[in-house]
């Protein structure tokens, strides 16, 4: 079927996410899955039990726009107890479906046409869609490989008038890297008396390694009062699958954060709303979380060294970059696609996160799984 008459793309250059491509490509060719971002285990059964129970209840029917005041209640508590930054639940915080949609709807609340946002390479593939979608245009600053940190002089220079968004992503997808405070402190003073709005996609706080604090924007009143800051339950409880996630924001960033927001979802799921809502209040349900994500990196890491790929551990994130420079001169998407069909192992190549597909001869691996597969998925990475 066909429309009949031409559809001029509002974004032509853009296909189906490389997350999709390479899911479907595993299931294909029956491949270990290390590709898209997702837990291979269960979930707590104790939280599944609290979805049940408020379902069971009779909470089916709409929550509020913002989301239930329970949750954003607890997720003030939270953001007090880690950051030290008060939001206040009624006007400050809103709750999602998932990180992607928070972030989509702060862009948009903000961005307008010819407007300049700032985001730095490899850059997590749902920025720039959503900055071309409202007209803004999208400045590509990279960041240094090994660390892949910010080059603040670099950030400087393409400051101008026209800047009304700088996008920071720390635990960050897919490098795993992490920002200092010191990146914190320069980012504070670059913005400072300016208009510039910063989105800090924050979804995977918890997962952070090595004794790093993570260092959120909340942390920083100067900044925190600039800062649409983006979380996601997926992350957190295991539960991708349930597009949960929420947006903390001061006031007047938040009053138009909604504005799009209850056109876009109008609001999300009330029974997970509710079981969330209890679950949060036992704080080791995600304070455990960066000694869990550390045993598994440094499971499949050991299990790497009789490998020929090459890599520096992850600082946080659930994802492991491996070089494989010593294997094959390959472009990325080939050898990744090769993998796949050949070996039966998928992974993200690293150069669909640039703009100008910049090959570093580096792959993208999920490390968020069971050590059996884990342990498959080595097996087979060690003899290629
Ligand atoms: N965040 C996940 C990843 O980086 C993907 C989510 C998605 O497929 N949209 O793999």
């Amino acid at each position: 079927m066909k429309y009949p008459s031409l559809i001029k793309s509002k974004l032509p250059n853009i296909g189906t996410t490389i997350f999709t491509i390479m899911s479907k490509l595993a299931t294909d060719n029956n491949a270990i899955n290390l590709s898209q971002g997702f837990p291979d285990f269960s979930c707590s059964d104790e939280l599944i039990g609290l979805v049940n129970k408020y379902m069971l209840k009779g909470n089916n029917q709409y929550a509020p726009m913002a989301g239930l005041m329970g949750l954003r209640e607890v997720i003030a508590e939270k953001t007090e107890g880690l950051y030290s930054a008060k939001y206040n639940p009624e006007t400050e915080i809103t709750v999602t479906a998932g990180g992607t949609q928070a972030i989509f709807t702060a862009i948009t609340a903000i961005v307008r046409e010819g407007d300049e946002v700032i985001i730095f390479e490899p850059a997590y593939d749902c920025y720039q869609p959503a900055i071309e979608l409202n007209g803004g245009k999208t400045i590509y600053l990279q960041l240094k490989a090994p660390t892949y940190s910010i080059d603040w002089e670099q950030v400087k220079k393409v400051i101008n008038h026209r800047t009304k968004m700088i996008i920071i992503n720390t635990p960050h997808n897919p490098t795993g890297s992490i920002m200092t405070a010191s990146d914190m402190a320069k980012l504070e003073k670059l913005t400072k008396n300016t208009e510039i709005v910063i989105v800090s996609d924050e979804v995977y706080e918890h997962i952070i390694f090595d004794g790093f604090e993570h260092q959120s924007v909340a942390r920083f009143p100067k900044l925190a009062e600039r800062s649409f800051i983006i979380s996601s339950f997926g992350k957190t409880f295991h539960t991708t699958g349930w597009k949960m996630g929420y947006c903390v924001a001061p006031e007047n960033l938040m009053t138009e954060f909604r504005k799009v927001h209850q056109f876009l979802v109008f609001s999300v799921n009330t029974p997970i709303q509710h079981a969330l809502a209890e679950y949060l209040k036992n704080k080791e349900n995600y304070l455990s979380l960066g000694s869990f994500y550390q045993k598994k990196r440094d499971y499949f890491i050991d299990l790497l060294k009789g490998s020929k790929f090459e890599f520096i551990p992850a600082n946080g994130t659930y994802f492991q970059l491996l070089n494989y420079k010593g294997i094959s001169k390959e472009k990325d998407t080939d050898f990744a696609i090769r993998l796949t069909k050949e070996f039966g192992i998928a992974s993200i190549p690293m150069s669909v996160f640039y703009h100008e597909l910049i090959d570093n001869k580096a792959l993208r691996f999920c490390f968020a799984k069971k050590e059996e597969t884990l342990e498959k998925a080595a097996g087979i990475l060690c003899k290629i």
